[in-house]
């Protein structure tokens, strides 16, 4: 999981000097698989507001930024000292969250779509799915969180630079902007068989 998708809507980062980005003086050899764990983060109000890798949680923690509610049962050796890895983070400062706080981005739309190619449903790594626009650009189609949907190789060879209707090719589900309604979705499909963040997410 990429650090870089899952970050505060710019919220902390403009607030967090470049070095607390990266997870510096962390021993990472040791507990790489445990490092890239997804980590459920909750506002000060219990609220889950995000989800991010292991080794963002830790920093933030270290960082006093947030404090640990769960723990994921790994032990992170850093230096002299063992820390438990988190399973479950709060912000220790309340944080705005603003709604559309998403960038758009290949990662994230795939995120969104959950990597399901959005004309024939089918479930694909990353690596085989593109990004399609619906109304193509050459037809006067935006780059869009609304005009982006992920999409197979085949599929997108064949609606090529037809309109839906013309190729008769129409996304499963309406592209919507990646809002935290939309996370919130997707914090409850992660997290669905965790007990752990099962008390955040559902109340
Ligand atoms: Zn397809």
């Amino acid at each position: 999981m990429s650090l870089r998708l899952h970050n505060y809507g710019g919220g902390i980062r403009s607030h967090l000097p470049a070095s607390m980005l990266a997870p510096a003086g962390v021993h990472q050899e040791s507990d790489g698989h445990a490092l890239h764990q997804p980590v459920l983060v909750l506002n000060a109000s219990y609220e889950p507001i995000n989800v991010c890798a292991a080794r963002r949680a830790i920093v933030l923690v270290l960082k006093g930024v947030a404090m640990t509610e769960e723990e994921n049962g790994h032990f992170l050796h850093a230096a002299r000292v063992a820390m438990r890895v988190p399973s479950v983070i709060r912000l220790l400062e309340y944080r705005r969250i603003p709604h559309q706080s998403r960038a758009l981005s290949r990662k994230n739309i795939l995120l969104r779509d959950r990597n399901t190619c959005q004309y024939c449903s089918t479930a694909l790594a990353s690596g085989e799915l593109t990004l399609d626009h619906v109304i193509p650009r050459s037809r006067g189609g935006l780059s869009t969180w609304e005009n982006l949907v992920a999409c197979c190789h085949p599929c997108n060879r064949r609606k090529g630079n037809q309109l839906p209707h013309e190729a008769n090719m129409k996304p499963s589900r309406e592209p919507r902007s990646f809002n935290l309604h939309t996370s919130r979705h997707i914090m409850r499909l992660m997290g669905h068989s965790d007990d752990k963040w099962r008390k955040y997410l559902f109340y």
